[in-house]
């Protein structure tokens, strides 16, 4: 068991369940005939890459340095996606991105000419105004008054204004979901043909962005399938998707140890990892992460708190129980740590960064970055 031996903290990659993931993602490709890219923001181990890019169709970025990212380890397809772009950046962006998307009228407006020049395909973000989840309120992009996506009545404004405004696009996008089933995209779908089906005719493809939950246990993938059967043959799109939690879901974990234990009136393990430097999203978002051999608090006899060697009295994990007594010394180890977890670290307190290892397929485990001093002092002045 890789558990013993790495140092702590680590991050473990699990190769044999990537492979698990991208072999479901490749049927919906196949069986759907559209194409998958990986969403760099949730998982950007690029040791990993040769592998995604046997399966997956390339890239997506949220800016320049995924998008440098994607080009330079993946080299297949490379999409990127921006709230705006700046100029230094654009210029090399059309060099290195084969589709460029805009968040709104005026940045279209900007660079479609620049791109076009370079044969860069042009997509224009939309906002189908459908919310479908309530839990993570700041992972709706459909929430009243967001800035992600232009909405119908702002697309009619800027036609009414200028009817050539989407000459040279040749794509639409949406992103909505967040650890969604392909019931939820059913319901954006709809809405989204709703309010932009009449722009459709003169595109070539449609990405239907991120959050599907593809390679979940209950995910319907078949309905999946469907939707994405109806866009092709309905409108005759090529169609993408850009999941990011899809790809690495479960693929990673993250071993700690139990450096000391404080009992004021509950017992709390103190762990040399911590929410807000190695899984901020369990603060932000905020959830409690699945811990290997626990239970809920009250289900097992032994219960603690799981915090952290921060100074920050809030840097809780959660708090779990155990089969038996935990001591100084116990290694933790956290599950599904492989999204949204590396691409967010910081080193916060000084706390050093994690070492990635990979548990490749055939059970043998390689170290693939280790992180030191410099990698703490080189961000700072
Ligand atoms: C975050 C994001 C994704 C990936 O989302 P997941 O929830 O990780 O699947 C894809 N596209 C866009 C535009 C995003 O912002």
């Amino acid at each position: 068991m890789f558990i013993s031996k790495v140092e702590t903290p680590s991050y473990v990659i699990d190769e044999g369940k990537l492979i698990e993931n991208l072999r479901v993602l490749d049927r919906v490709q196949t069986e759907a005939g559209c194409k998958i890219l990986l969403a760099q923001k949730a998982f950007s181990n690029f040791a990993v890459y040769p592998l995604i890019g046997k399966f997956l169709a390339g890239t997506t970025a949220s800016g320049i340095y995924e998008a440098r990212l994607g080009k330079e380890e993946m080299g297949k397809e490379n999409h990127v996606f921006a709230p705006a772009y700046k100029d230094e950046d654009m210029a090399e962006l059309v060099q290195i991105c084969d589709h460029i998307i805009f968040n709104s009228v005026a940045q279209l407006m900007k660079y479609k000419n620049m791109c076009l020049d370079n044969g860069v395909e042009i997509g224009l973000r939309v906002n189908p105004e459908m919310s479908t989840q309530k839990d993570h309120a700041i992972y709706d992009p459909c929430a009243k008054g967001s800035r992600l996506g232009v909405t119908a009545a702002k697309l009619k404004e800027a036609l009414e204004a200028d009817s050539t405004v989407l000459d040279g696009v040749t794509g639409l996008h949406f992103h909505t979901l967040c650890e969604q089933n392909s019931d939820d995209l059913e319901t954006t779908l709809s809405a989204f043909e709703e309010k932009f089906g009449d722009s459709l005719p003169q595109m070539k493809w449609l990405n239907m962005g991120g959050g599907h939950h593809i390679s979940r246990a209950d995910y319907d993938v078949d309905k999946l399938i469907s939707l994405i059967k109806h866009v092709k043959t309905t409108y005759d799109l090529q169609v993408y998707l850009e999941p990011g939690e899809a790809i690495a879901l479960d693929a990673g974990y993250f071993v700690t140890e139990v450096l000391d234990i404080v009992d004021n009136d509950i017992k709390t393990l103190i762990l040399d990892g911590s929410a807000a430097c190695h899984m901020p999203d369990v603060l932000e978002m905020p959830y409690r992460p699945p811990l290997m051999d626990s239970g809920q608090w009250g289900e097992k006899p032994f219960e603690y708190r799981l915090s952290s060697y921060t100074c920050l009295a809030g840097d809780i994990i959660g708090d779990y129980s155990f089969d038996h007594e935990i001591k100084v010394g116990d290694r933790l180890v956290f599950e599904d740590m492989a999204i949204y977890s590396m691409v967010k670290n910081n080193t916060f307190n000084g706390i050093p960064l994690p070492s990635i290892y990979l548990l490749k397929a055939d059970g043998s485990l390689e170290l693939i970055k280790k992180f030191g001093y410099e990698d703490f002092k080189n961000r700072l002045s």
